[in-house]
């Protein structure tokens, strides 16, 4: 028996044209990953190494609700794990249950995000199957990326910079229905073209972790690096690492990676960074005990740099936290930036305030992107000035695994997820740009064996 989503799964790889897949009925239940309101207490007195996302995600069906005018129902070729992710799975710092509450109180429409389940996913490529009746630049049958900012456009706040708006939310993680599923919905205002040179794996594994790169080095909203500037990039083979090495590099920059292998090493050269670090290699104990940092090692990191790149850092991307930040502190330039937007290994960060006021240091704090800085993130993709990341691929029911894997920090970039695709490699529509581009494509996949 062919099933309502087997219709839609047909009908977008056959390239059917929007009137047809607008037609086609949609599912009341759809498959996607999820934790349960009722399993947030599971991990009660685990280490956070040690919460396990294979056990607190769970891949089931879901009921599709009704859509608001101003969103479009998605069918999802392909997702990716971020981080966010892993937190969700892990209910830290808090469930996410709390956020979904909070939206649920806000209108009618916010209600409907206020479930005993959360559908997790900040990132999706796909086609559109429904508009609602509000919705103005896109149709059914759209080949289409989804960034995760989700805000209330009736706010006044939300008008200058998206990301200060008052109601500012990430989607998939602070509201629900998000992109690891087989169906999603979002508002019109995510909706960016899909890259046609990309598949659908390697379109879906962009739209967080890009934008919010590149408002860190790019936008005036972030550090806006410009030439001749040398910028610490931490986890430059992570997910949003490896995307600010490129735009570190396309803009005239030098990146110094900081990674944990020499694979990892192996990898930034063939992306470029000739200025790397392996901070496993050389040992930093930047924390002499849990309570205490050691400048000693500040300052021979500090050596490091100059030693690989000629300078000190005009900007450090921050994100690893409360094992870093003291470090970053003290290695960046004099009048120079740290621009952070995480705290991975801890967010209460512990610094030496005499090197940032003495030497005019700015720590600035920054969020995934607004509408347009995502949408001229997802122009540099479509461009091929900026590549994917993807290193891994994993099917729909084993998320947990893929989250797992990106909890314990053993994959490089960005793990995609196929949801609708059947498999891996489908979705190009313009095979001449994929061809030329083919070995700056496929990079992080070739390392990942
Ligand atoms: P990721 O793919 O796991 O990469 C993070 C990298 O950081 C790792 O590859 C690791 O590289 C490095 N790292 C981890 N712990 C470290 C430590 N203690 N000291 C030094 N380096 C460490 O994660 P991601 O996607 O890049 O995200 C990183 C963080 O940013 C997460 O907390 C995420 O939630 C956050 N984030 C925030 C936003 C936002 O909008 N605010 C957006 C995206 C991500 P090596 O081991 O090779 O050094």
């Amino acid at each position: 028996m062919t099933t309502e989503i087997d219709a839609i799964r047909s009908a977008v790889l056959e390239g059917a044209p929007g009137e047809e897949i607008s037609s086609l009925a949609l599912p009341e239940g759809v498959r996607g990953a999820l934790v349960r309101a009722d399993e947030q207490e599971m991990f009660a007195g685990v280490a956070s190494e040690d919460k396990d996302p294979r056990t607190s995600i769970h891949v089931e069906d879901f009921p599709l609700p009704e859509l608001a005018p101003d969103e479009a129902v998605i069918a999802v070729m392909a997702s990716s794990i971020n981080f966010n992710t892993v937190w969700t799975s892990i209910f830290e710092p808090l469930p996410t249950f709390g956020f979904l509450k909070r939206l649920g109180r806000e209108s009618m429409w916010g209600a409907r995000h206020d479930q005993p389940f959360h559908v997790i996913g900040s990132d999706a490529s796909g086609v559109v199957v429904r508009v609602g009746s509000a919705v103005r630049n896109w149709k059914a049958g759209d080949n289409i990326t989804v960034h995760c900012n989700y805000l209330d456009d009736q706010d006044p706040s939300a008008h200058d910079d998206s990301m200060l708006a008052t109601n500012q939310r990430i989607w998939g993680f602070e509201t629900n229905y998000g992109g690891l599923a087989d169906l999603a919905i979002v508002k019109a205002n995510q909706i960016m073209p899909k890259p046609a040179h990309l598949t659908w794996e390697e379109a879906a594994v962009n739209a967080l972790c890009n934008s919010t790169s590149y408002r860190m080095i790019v936008s005036p909203n972030g550090s806006q690096m410009t030439q001749g500037q040398t910028v610490l990039v931490w986890g430059a083979s992570g997910g949003i690492g490896a995307y600010a090495c490129q735009y570190v590099l396309n803009g005239g920059g030098t990146p110094v990676g900081v990674v944990s292998s020499p694979q990892r090493a192996a990898l930034l050269n063939e992306l470029g960074v000739e200025a790397v670090i392996d901070r496993k290699a050389e040992g930093y104990r930047f924390w002499s005990d849990e309570h205490t940092q050691d400048p000693a090692e500040w300052l021979r990191l500090g050596k490091k740099i100059r030693e690989v790149s000629g300078a000190d850092p005009d900007i450090v991307f921050e994100h690893p936290g409360r094992s870093t930040m003291g470090a970053s502190v003290f290695v960046a330039k004099r009048g120079g930036m740290i621009i952070t937007c995480a705290a991975t290994s801890g967010f209460n960060i512990e610094y030496d305030n005499r090197h940032l006021w003495m030497k005019l240091k700015t720590i600035k704090g920054c969020h995934f992107a607004n509408y347009r800085e995502a949408w001229e993130a997802n122009r540099a993709i479509c461009e091929g000035r900026v590549h994917p990341t993807l290193s891994k691929v994993y099917a729909l029911p084993d998320v947990g695994e893929a989250a797992y894997q990106v909890h314990k920090n053993l994959v490089e970039g960005k793990v995609g997820v196929l949801c609708l695709a059947p498999e891996e490699g489908l979705g190009v529509t313009d095979g001449e740009t994929r061809e030329r581009l083919l070995p700056q494509i496929t990079l992080f996949r070739r390392h990942a064996g």
